[in-house]
């Protein structure tokens, strides 16, 4: 049966809580924080391009995406953690984009429009960002001027297509703007919304097509913006997009088949695909943007929403809970635009990569400043998805990282979830369900595709459920004080890549052999500093087949736990070094095909950690049989 909203605009699965229903708690409250303590909270006063002089607050530096990448990352922080300090510093940017909107429905920085000094340039992509934040602000305060003018700036915007069509990154980030329309649609039910919907479409680049039948099976050097690993990561939420308006089954099918060809051809063992700049193949040196990390997370969450597959939300968890802390630093004051799954140094060196020598140090902005303005949005976005609401009245959880719910279920009551948890650390969910009085309305919990025999407990009795799309469905009348358990069991499981090596998950989590490492300053700032991390021990080892491993867990989780010594759970396992793995280009070589040891050798007990908390690391194994 098919669903629509109005005419012509397919209902999504789930729908998403306003910005502020689900508020974070234990761990990933701490991280939100440290977020808020580092880059996030202070990159304004250290970082001219988003500082006082940027466009977005009336001055003449930066007036491209910088400013709205940033607000996009800093407003739903700001509001997850109630910080005013946060939303003090963020309201100067919303007030000055309200002023900015002229007679005609335009707004932002006046001069961008011909920024190459070319008056036919028109560069609409910044737009795309701050309508985006936009939606969010209007979530989170009600501000009544959102809506208005989101339509005033459609209305002219239809009419500026025609002239001014979408092209280079606006033609490839099309469905970021949709996503702004349908909300508003949604909200209006004003037609001539679904006729710029269909403008947009047409001029967006067929994401829907390129995913059906995947061409790009190889590691890409030239600039296209088809194999941009920014714009893929983007893109690919695309078809989904576009299945709202078009109702295609086949549009649909275009992300399962993209997914699928992307992890096939560029895959990585954190769950990302390559792209040190262009699609980049699966050789576990190559780089992976912060930019794609965070927009791939963007999509991901979208797709949750409009497919309501549990798919999603396991791809989704992996690349969050690992390749994220991964490529930022403890303190949350320098990240990475490139990181790598077997990253043994990370220094100023030429690497066979499209980027530049310094991509893979972790600074201010190593290589080029656009993950530093935009990584912002990655753990907000997430912790506001971690629950979704259903078409029938109830509650989906998409993940189960701790935090609270605040929600108005099917008979109109507003009820409390609190999730306390230590996942992904620990196989344990506790959810208390706090009403007034007895409520009914269905529970969706997302069964994840690493783990069987997942248990549901209400009340201690285990429940019966059915799973469809990945999605256990608990519906019953709920009373005061009801006490949901869920156990997630997890079991290590070794993946395949390519030259017979191997990664090691253990439910979302990738493990790694963390290498000892000693941070260099290479460049001093007043705060966010550049550095390059040195090896202090050896690397080349080869996990030994059939080995079992031993699942060790620290009795605290630390406010910090993406660390190596403050890991909150280590896996015990035995390895050899090799004789014939080497440096090759300043990475490590691809793992050999045939390992040899040492001759004199001796096994060893070898301790991985969680792929995040390792910024030198192996994450591919070769394996000794
Ligand atoms: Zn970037």
């Amino acid at each position: 049966m098919s669903h629509t909203t109005y005419q012509g605009l397919k209902e999504t699965v789930f729908q998403s809580l306003p910005l502020g229903s689900v508020k974070p708690s234990g761990w990933l409250k701490n991280q939100l924080e440290i977020q808020a303590n580092g880059f996030t909270g202070h990159l304004d006063e250290h970082w001219e391009d988003v500082g006082q002089n940027n466009g977005w607050l009336g001055g003449n530096g930066d007036s491209w995406e910088r400013g709205p990448y940033y607000l996009d990352g800093l407003l739903p922080l700001a509001y997850l953690l109630e910080d005013e300090r946060l939303i003090e510093k963020m309201k100067p940017w919303i007030e000055w984009t309200f002023a900015s909107q002229k007679e005609d429905g335009s707004f932002g920085p006046s001069y961008l429009k011909n920024a190459n000094n070319i008056m036919d340039d028109y560069d609409w992509w910044q737009d795309f960002i701050m309508l985006k934040v936009l939606t969010q602000y209007e979530e989170a305060t009600k501000d009544e001027r959102v809506i208005p003018f989101m339509l005033k700036y459609f209305l002219y915007l239809k009419t500026a297509l025609l002239d001014h069509p979408l092209k280079e990154w606006h033609e490839a980030r099309g469905a970021d703007l949709l996503l702004s329309i349908h909300w508003l649609y949604e909200r209006t039910g004003d037609s001539e919304l679904l006729e710029l919907a269909q403008i947009v479409q047409d001029q967006t680049i067929e994401w829907n097509k390129i995913f059906n039948k995947f061409p790009y099976w190889r590691k890409q050097t030239e600039w296209n913006h088809r194999t941009h690993v920014v714009n893929v990561a983007m893109g690919i939420k695309t078809p989904a997009v576009f299945y709202r308006q078009t109702g295609d089954e086949s549009d649909k099918e275009a992300v399962y088949k993209g997914i699928q060809s992307l992890m096939t051809y560029h895959g990585q063992a954190q769950g990302m695909f390559s792209g040190d700049e262009w699609l980049s193949g699966t050789h576990p040196s190559q780089g992976v943007e912060l930019c794609a990390v965070v927009e791939y997370m963007f999509s991901l969450e979208n797709l949750t929403r409009i497919l309501g597959d549990g798919m999603f939300g396991d791809i989704l968890e992996k690349v969050t809970f690992n390749a994220l802390p991964a490529t930022i630093s403890p303190e949350w004051d320098s990240h990475q635009y490139d990181q790598q799954v077997n990253q043994v140094i990370c220094n100023l060196a030429k690497r066979p990569w499209s980027n530049g020598p310094d991509a893979n140090m972790f600074g201010l902005e190593p290589n080029f400043g656009c993950c530093t303005a935009n990584m912002h949005q990655g753990w907000p976005k997430f912790t506001s998805s971690l629950w979704m609401a259903t078409q029938d009245g109830g509650l989906a959880a998409v993940s189960y990282a701790p935090c609270s719910v605040q929600a108005t279920v099917a008979d109109g009551r507003d009820i409390e979830l609190v999730v306390n948890s230590n996942y992904p650390f620990r196989k344990e969910v506790d959810i208390e369900v706090n009403l007034q009085e007895k409520s009914t309305f269905p529970l969706l919990f997302r069964v994840p595709g690493w783990c069987s025999g997942m248990e549901i407990r209400v009340n201690g009795d285990v429940q019966q459920v059915k799973t469809e799309k990945g999605y256990s469905r608990l519906e019953r009348e709920w009373n005061p004080g009801d006490r949901i358990e869920i156990m997630l069991p997890m079991q290590v499981q070794l993946e395949d890549r390519n030259n017979n090596a191997v990664s090691v998950n253990r439910g979302p989590l990738v493990y790694v052999l963390p290498i000892g490492e000693q941070w260099v300053c290479v460049q001093e700032r007043k705060r966010f500093h550049d550095w390059e991390i040195y090896p202090t021990s050896s690397w080349r080892y080869a996990l030994i087949n059939d080995v079992e491993f031993e699942v060790e867990e620290n009795e605290e989780i630390h406010h910090q736990p993406f660390t190596t010594n403050h890991a909150p759970i280590r896996l015990l396992t035995k390895g050899r070094l090799l004789s014939n793995w080497m440096m090759k280009k300043n990475s490590a070589a691809a793992p050999p095909k045939d390992p040899k040891p040492y001759e004199n050798a001796p096994i060893e007990t070898i301790e991985l950690v969680p792929y995040g908390c390792a910024r030198l690391r192996i994450g591919e194994f070769p394996v000794l049989r």
